[in-house]
């Protein structure tokens, strides 16, 4: 058994869609270990995507995530990662396959619904900024 973090992005909170995605994960197998609505800040946000801050829609990037709150949760399956990332579909929602998160649920590219951590090593590093050890079932 191993863990990945997600986040429901600002645009599932506004939708009214945190309950149907949150159903769809616990009925694909995963434990919700822990879970917040929260608010990202800019320097969050900015942290959180640097890989992408070279890119030209950084900007938009940081203004979407930052624009309301997040649903923030520590997920446990086995194999959770990858699992987590094949249940959410392509980073754009035209490419996801049917029946995945974001086929489902995201608007475009750049409102994509959610996030799922890409290793291991992030899951852990995600999770740990958002809970305290006391946090964690
Ligand atoms: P996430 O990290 O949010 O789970 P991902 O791993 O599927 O997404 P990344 O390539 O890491 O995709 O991109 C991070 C986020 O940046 C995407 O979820 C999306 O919101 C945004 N993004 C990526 N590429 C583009 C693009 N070409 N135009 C607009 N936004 C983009």
């Amino acid at each position: 058994t191993n863990r990945t973090f997600t986040m429901l992005k600002p645009d599932s909170v506004e939708k009214g869609n945190i309950g149907a995605i949150l159903e769809k994960i616990t009925a694909s197998g995963f434990r919700i270990v822990a879970m917040k609505l929260t608010h990202l800040t800019t320097q969050d946000a900015q942290a959180f995507y640097e890989v992408h801050n070279e890119r030209p829609f950084y900007g938009e990037l940081v203004e979407y995530m930052t624009r309301g709150p997040v649903v923030a949760a520590i997920l446990e399956k086995d194999n959770a990662v990858e699992d987590f990332r094949t249940l959410i579909g392509a980073t754009n929602p035209a490419d996801a396959a049917e029946g995945t998160i974001r086929k489902l649920y995201a608007a475009s590219m750049g409102e994509n619904a959610v996030h799922g951590s890409d290793s291991d090593d992030n899951a852990a590093i995600e999770g740990a900024f958002h809970f305290a050890g006391r946090e964690m079932f």
